[in-house]
């Protein structure tokens, strides 16, 4: 193992009824600034809640709603601009991924004179940021307990991942029931995404990790058997609960303690596709992953292998490494297929004429992967065997 300092000041609240939390942690007559996506928080109730506890604060209400699905510049500005006219003290995010990335950008940028891209392209460093506490209500991305957050500036067609410890939530409140409404195929891509994250932990170079990649393989496997159960039966408390949980702890720092990290190249490759094409994240790993897995099985098989053997329940008897690890690779992509993901790039109506432009937008910062570090061919590769 390496060592590591393990450091999460998020407080989460878990289960029924936690957003009663909120009126613990917001001082009394605070200026707060909402922010929400394209509605369905007014239309499950969680909107109601959540202005109840403001309410008995005695809050002063500030609302940024209409964030995207992978949120924009252009929305993070209006919220900074809200912050700074307002001098509001904190900033409540109730959605899922991308109005908590949104919120994270629209706090850092609140503290800052020039305008929010430039911290996310780290070209000033962030010294400070507002205050923020999140109501999540969907389970994919760990954003409610991580200092990342991904913004497109539609601009400069760039979709970039960043992270400051200053924009750690200082709260997070999990109720399972606040994302029953999740639709069948958000449902589905936060799984993905959720064992994605777990995916790019689990491919590192540290040697003698045997407890954390035994805790990755039993979170995956358990998404493995939660996740059609929860595809078929959408208003499961205990599927719910049981998802939620497991995509929080796959993105919170935990899986990174001792390890070099993981290696987060399909991620990259994603984030260059949506910079380009406005697809859903998860839909996007479910078509990257099992081609990276085939593309790096290639070289050293040994990790896929272990993957396939201890996770996707492949019997190694009487099989060559790479067999196996190749049959890895198909088993994950059979079995996001199975709930509802996509396989191929064809899916989103999308062919080989911007893979330059995505080959390039992946090195947008430099070194892509760590578990195998990938050139511009590699990465082509892997966009090649996704059409
Ligand atoms: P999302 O983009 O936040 O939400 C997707 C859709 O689900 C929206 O249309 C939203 O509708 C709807 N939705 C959310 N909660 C709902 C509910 N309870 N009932 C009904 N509909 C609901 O999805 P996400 O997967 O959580 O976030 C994706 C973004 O996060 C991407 O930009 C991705 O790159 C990024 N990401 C971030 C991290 C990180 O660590 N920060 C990690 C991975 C990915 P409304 O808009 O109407 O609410
Ligand atoms: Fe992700």
């Amino acid at each position: 193992m390496n060592t590591f300092l393990q450091y999460n000041p998020t407080k989460l609240y878990f289960g029924e009824g936690q957003v009663e939390q909120i009126s613990a942690e917001i001082a009394e007559s605070s200026k707060v600034l909402i922010v929400y996506g394209g509605g369905s928080i007014k239309r499950n109730g969680v909107y109601d809640d959540v202005m109840n506890q403001l309410k008995s604060v005695n809050a002063e209400v500030f609302e940024l709603s209409g964030v995207e699905p992978n949120p924009r510049l252009t929305t993070v500005r209006k919220g900074v601009d809200i912050c700074k006219q307002e001098g509001v003290d904190f900033l409540l995010a109730v959605g899922g991924g991308s109005v908590i990335d949104c919120t994270k950008a629209i706090a850092a940028g609140a503290k800052y004179d020039g305008d929010a891209w430039d911290l996310i392209t780290q070209k000033a460093p962030i010294e400070d940021a507002l205050p923020l506490g999140t109501v999540l209500t969907l389970a994919a991305t760990g954003s409610e307990m991580n200092a990342v957050s991904v913004i497109t500036n539609w601009e400069t067609n760039d979709k970039l991942g960043w992270g400051s410890p200053h924009v750690y939530p200082t709260f997070s409140i999990l109720d399972p029931e606040n994302t029953f409404s999740v639709p069948e195929n958000q449902t589905v891509y936060g799984i993905v995404d959720s064992m994605s994250h777990a995916l790019e932990h689990y491919f590192h170079r540290t040697e003698n990790t045997p407890m954390i990649d035994g805790f990755i393989e039993s979170l995956l496997r358990t998404a493995i058997q939660t996740g059609p159960k929860l595809v078929e039966d959408l208003q499961s408390y205990e599927h719910r609960e049981t998802m939620m949980y497991i995509s929080t702890t796959a993105f919170n720092g935990t899986l990174q303690n001792g390890t070099d990290g993981g290696d987060w190249a399909t991620h990259r490759i994603e984030h260059a596709i949506s910079a380009i094409y406005d697809i859903p994240h998860g839909g996007g790993l479910a078509i990257l992953f099992p081609n990276w897995l085939e593309h790096v099985l290639e070289d050293d098989p040994s990790r896929v292998k272990q993957l396939a053997v201890n996770v996707l329940g492949v019997d190694p008897e009487g099989k060559s490494d790479v067999e196996v690890a190749r049959e890895g690779a198909q088993a994950l992509r059979n079995f996001w297929n199975s709930i509802g993901a996509p396989s191929r790039l064809a899916d989103y109506d999308i062919d080989d004429r911007d893979f330059d432009s995505m080959v390039e937008k992946t090195f947008i910062k430099p070194g892509v992967g760590t578990y195998k570090e990938l050139n511009h061919d590699d990465v082509r590769d892997i966009l090649k065997r996704s059409l």
